[in-house]
């Protein structure tokens, strides 16, 4: 019994998370998802992209904290702490919120930036561009067009062919590879 309490105790140190097992999880390579968690688009008769509400309290369970703040109150997550900003791998980036699939990985570029990338989406239809007033500065901000949930802003300092750069939260985004 005494051993068993004992081997016990010893599992449960490695299993508890450490200062430097924090570190190696944020560096880790981004979070794969399933191919089924891509959710894809619906039009309605006018052909339009259908759109999702959902009360804020709806969403404050389905998404834990940092993504609440970055997808719902249009936050920002600090540069180099996502799992998405050097994912290299070929795939498809797609909305943490409703799962509309939103950017592909052959237009992800590295901007230096410590945040993903991309020169243009999937479909011009799949993001919504707002201007943002915030902070001071005049800049677009881009949202997922079917949940609202906040992705990131754009620019006008990327790489050809279109010379935009999508400037997105990698807390915004799962990844499903080919
Ligand atoms: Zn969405």
């Amino acid at each position: 019994m005494k051993y068993s309490i004992l081997l016990l105790s010893l599992l449960a140190c490695q299993l508890a998370p450490s200062p430097q097992a924090a570190v190696a999880n944020s560096q880790a390579p981004a979070a794969i998802v399933s191919a089924d968690s891509i959710v894809p688009p619906q039009y309605d008769a006018q052909k339009r992209l259908v759109k999702m509400t959902k009360p804020a309290s709806e969403w404050k369970r389905l998404l834990n904290e940092q993504e609440f703040y970055v997808l719902r109150e249009e936050g920002t997550e600090r540069a180099f702490s996502g799992d998405l900003w050097k994912n290299h791998a070929q795939g498809t980036y797609t909305c943490r919120g409703c799962g509309l699939p939103l950017f592909s990985s052959d237009t992800k570029f590295e901007s230096g930036t410590g945040w993903p990338s991309f020169w243009k989406p999937l479909k011009p239809e799949y993001v919504t561009e707002n201007k943002d007033n915030g902070y001071g500065m005049v800049r677009v901000e881009v949202e997922c067009a079917r949940c609202g949930g906040h992705l990131g802003h754009v620019f006008d300092d990327g790489p050809r062919p279109t010379g935009l750069r999508y400037c997105m939260n990698s807390v915004s985004m799962d990844f499903v590879a080919q």
